[in-house]
């Protein structure tokens, strides 16, 4: 046991938690970052199995995002990029729907398979025209509904949405109903024309331990939970106590709102995500792959087609991720039916069933929350922002400004 003293305890080296110590590194202040995991990352990390490159479920990074590129030197991570499309299985068929500057048989796929109508295709340009111009702050500060509303008020048939928006959707919000913040809805299609959702080469964990990279070795210490949290002081489980001018608490939400008076607790959103190595590429493209019949599988992609690098050489490695623990004999009867190929015998390389995925975000869904609760106690995390790597990063940014003011003050 022991007392040490710095300028800044932060507790959880998440996104949030790591934008919150490089945000404050670069203004001048010593922090100290205690995690009680074994790494860096929190969600975001990537274990390798048998030199598969396994993320502890599966996401995607959106370069665009802009707390990114503030913090790291996207093109270092080396990106794989999926395609601005996505195939959506339906009995034997797979179409192909997205851009069609990107890709341009998928302008082909939507008007023969009528997924869309021209009324659906006028709804979705209109509505992609207003969400792409102008400033995020619009959205932002702009009126909330469910995005459920929000399609239905832009115009887009129920058959449009069943098809191929629910299904889609349904895998970036991970729930169904479509109750999620049209706010969030908005931004993530913003970020989706801005730039192609991607994989880094050696992993999403990648994104963290970059992070984590760019901070004086000394400040960040894995395998110490915090018990307790008070006005300028911290007391890890093992009894040793951090005393600081500013205490930053970048845990889940759950754990912040046991740890600080005054934080609710969020509802959450959950999912599994399953992985496979199939004898060879079931589908030679870099897509995300969605069910026109609703499920049981959110998505699958070939995640190799996007970064060879995430599986051995001559391997594929295959996700699919859903909201039920199914058992593996539904998952692989799931996975023939859309790819169309006999997946009884791909051998499983991993499975991670993660019930505290996402805070969800009802609307109405306030985008920057209150971050200081008593004294110079600030929390950041996704569950303080948006339920997303941007909302993580960017309300770190938030909780270090906050931390600047307040000893600049
Ligand atoms: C399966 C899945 C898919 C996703 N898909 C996407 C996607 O495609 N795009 C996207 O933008 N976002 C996605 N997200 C969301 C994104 O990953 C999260 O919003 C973000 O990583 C949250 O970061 P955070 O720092 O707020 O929290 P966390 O990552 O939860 O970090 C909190 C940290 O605090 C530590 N901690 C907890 N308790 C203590 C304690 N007592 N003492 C010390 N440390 C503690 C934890 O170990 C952890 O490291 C996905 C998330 C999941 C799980």
């Amino acid at each position: 046991m022991g007392v040490h003293e710095t300028d800044v305890v932060i507790v959880g080296a998440g996104l949030a938690g790591l934008s919150a110590g490089l945000h404050l590194h670069r203004a001048g202040f010593s922090c100290v970052v205690l995690e009680a995991g074994d790494e860096v990352g929190g969600r975001v990390r990537t274990d390798v199995v048998d030199g598969f490159r396994l993320d502890r479920g599966f996401q995607i990074l959106n370069p665009a995002y802009p707390a990114i590129r503030r913090l790291v030197d996207v093109e270092s991570l080396r990106l794989g990029k999926f395609w601005r499309a996505v195939r959506v299985a339906d009995g034997d068929r797979r179409s192909l729907l997205g851009n069609p500057v990107d890709t341009p048989k998928a302008l082909r796929d939507v008007v023969a398979r009528r997924y869309l109508s021209v009324k659906d295709l006028a709804a979705l340009g209109a509505f992609t025209v207003r969400v792409a111009g102008g400033p995020a702050d619009t959205i932002v500060n702009g009126d909330d509904r469910t995005t459920a509303e929000e399609l239905r008020r832009a115009g887009m048939s129920a058959r449009a949405v069943d098809t191929v928006l629910r299904p889609f959707l349904s895998g970036v919000f991970l729930e169904a109903d479509l109750v999620t913040s049209s706010r969030f809805f908005q931004l993530v299609w913003r970020s989706f024309l801005r730039s192609a959702p991607s994989l880094p080469a050696l992993g999403m964990g990648e994104l963290p331990r970059r992070l984590a990279r760019s901070l004086p070795s000394a400040w960040v210490r894995t395998g110490t939970p915090v018990g307790e949290v008070g006005t300028g002081r911290v007391r890890t489980a093992d009894g040793d106590v951090w005393n600081a001018r500013a205490v930053v608490v970048a845990t889940d939400g759950s754990t912040a709102a046991r740890l600080v008076d005054g934080v609710p607790e969020p509802r959450w959103n959950s999912v599994t995500t399953w992985y496979f190595a199939p004898p060879e590429s079931p589908l030679r493209e870099p897509v995300i792959m969605i069910d026109a019949r609703g499920g049981p599988i959110l998505n699958t992609a070939v995640l190799s087609e996007v970064c060879p690098t995430y599986a051995p050489p001559g391997s594929a490695l295959v996700s699919a991720s859903m909201f039920a623990s199914l058992d593996e004999t539904e998952v692989r009867q799931a996975l023939t039916r859309m790819y169309g190929t006999d997946a009884s015998q791909w051998e499983p390389v991993g499975r991670y069933e993660i019930p505290h995925a996402l805070p969800a975000m009802p609307a109405p869904h306030g985008i920057r929350r209150e971050i200081t609760f008593g004294d110079k106690i600030h929390v950041c995390g996704d569950h303080r922002d948006t339920s997303s790597l941007q909302g993580a990063l960017a309300s770190g940014g938030r909780a270090a400004r906050a931390v600047i003011a307040d000893l600049r003050s």
